[in-house]
């Protein structure tokens, strides 16, 4: 059996169908593709050497190998959610990162000597691109990777490795290209072409301190106090998108939080109660911000 086979049998055995393995050194387009964007989001690292140097992170490293994890465990959206879909159960870095270690493990016992460094959004990685170079997806007008099987809503992981696997062939796809992720974004942030992340919800709904009165009118578009899943929910690829077959997802959801449920909370009992939580991170401070501009919403504002 190959090295691609063998690891396509080992991910199957945990419930991972979409995998993919990318070559290193990385293709020098990558970096140039990746200075074009001048203004990249604050959250994600600027230093353009360390995104496209895998081998940095793990001496040796010959291949990375990428997994998506479908997290969508039901077709419709849930009309009393505050929180975006992809935090309804536990932190996806959390359960991302068990089954990359589970994986590491069977891997590890066909090929004897050699390393993986498990890699969750945590790594200055470009993991959307990973993805794309593993053949796992395309990209849509919204940004976001577009899997043929699981849509948009996926997280992606990955594990850098000293093993030698063949690099896959990026799909040459494209988005249906009907404009509605354009015309409901609530910020206006999307173009054909430009993302301004600035005019962006999710982004909005993370940024610390006050916002201005334009950002505060956008945080009001959708209910979501963290996150938003307008882009996604509209995009026809995610309409007959298969669910999740991975059962952590849809274990132990939490889906709403109120004002009066964070007002009670310490910031310590806060992180005690809820730090498995991806919508936890930037701490409750923010999150009781954001419900403040919402319950201050004129009437119809999120409608
Ligand atoms: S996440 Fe929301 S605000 Fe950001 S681009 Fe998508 S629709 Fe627009
Ligand atoms: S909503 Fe339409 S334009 Fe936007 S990414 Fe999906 S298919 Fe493309």
């Amino acid at each position: 059996m190959d090295a691609s086979a063998i690891l396509h049998r080992c991910a199957e055995r945990l419930g991972l169908d979409q995998v993919g393995t990318v070559s290193l050194p990385l293709d020098d387009h990558l970096a140039d593709y990746l200075a074009r964007d001048t203004s990249p989001c604050p959250f994600t690292p600027q230093d353009i050497r360390a995104r496209t140097r895998p081998e940095m992170l793990l001496d040796g490293a010959r291949s990375v190998i990428v997994v998506l994890f479908p997290y969508r465990t039901e077709r419709e959206t849930d009309p009393a959610a505050n929180l975006s879909r992809y935090t309804w159960g536990r932190d996806y870095h959390l359960i991302c990162t068990q089954y990359l270690d589970r994986l590491a493990a069977r891997l590890a016992t066909y090929f004897k000597g050699d390393r993986f460094l498990p890699v969750v959004d945590t790594s200055p990685l470009p993991d959307r691109y990973l993805a794309y170079a593993a053949g796992l997806g395309f990209f849509g007008y919204h940004r976001c990777l577009i899997n043929p099987r699981y849509g948009t809503y996926v997280a992606i992981g990955g594990l850098i490795t000293t093993v030698v696997f063949p690099a896959a062939v990026p799909l040459r796809r494209s988005c249906y290209a009907c404009g509605r992720c354009l015309a409901a974004c609530p910020g206006q942030a999307l173009t054909a072409t430009d993302f301004d992340y600035t005019r962006c919800k999710s982004y909005l709904t993370q940024k610390k301190g006050d916002l201005t009165a334009e950002e505060i009118a956008i945080i009001r578009k959708n209910p979501l106090i963290f996150g938003c899943d307008t882009c996604q929910d509209v995009c026809p690829h995610n309409a007959e998108a298969a669910l999740s077959p991975l059962p952590e997802f849809a274990a132990d959801h939490i889906r709403h939080i109120d004002a009066t449920t964070l007002s009670a909370h310490s910031n310590r009992t806060f992180h005690a109660a809820y730090g498995d939580r991806a919508w936890a991170w930037r701490g409750k401070g923010v999150l009781l911000r954001n419900a403040d501009y919402l319950a201050d919403s004129p009437a119809g504002d999120c409608s």
